[in-house]
């Protein structure tokens, strides 16, 4: 069975496409870009696209809430470590 990160999040996401950036250490948000002629998902740090299908626009918020949760993280971590290691 498939398991979607956030499937109560973004209902109709079937989880089986996914973006992927130019490398795994890219940090990169996705956003949408063009008109409705020709839009496209695009990483605003590496650069990767593609075409903005339902799908890959499910995907692409996903990763974003992801990148977001893990920000969140990092933050509240950072906040518990004594100021000269932060
Ligand atoms: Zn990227």
């Amino acid at each position: 069975m498939e398991s979607a990160p956030f499937p109560e999040v973004i209902p109709g996401w079937s989880g089986k496409v996914s973006v992927e950036h130019t490398s795994a250490e890219c940090t990169g948000s996705w956003r949408l870009l063009g008109d409705t002629a020709g839009r496209v998902i695009e990483c605003d740090h590496c650069g990767r696209a593609y075409p903005a299908t339902a799908e890959n626009r499910l995907a692409a918020i996903d990763e974003n809430y992801a990148g977001i949760y893990l920000c969140r993280l990092a933050s509240e971590g950072a906040a518990k470590l004594p100021p000269d290691q932060r």
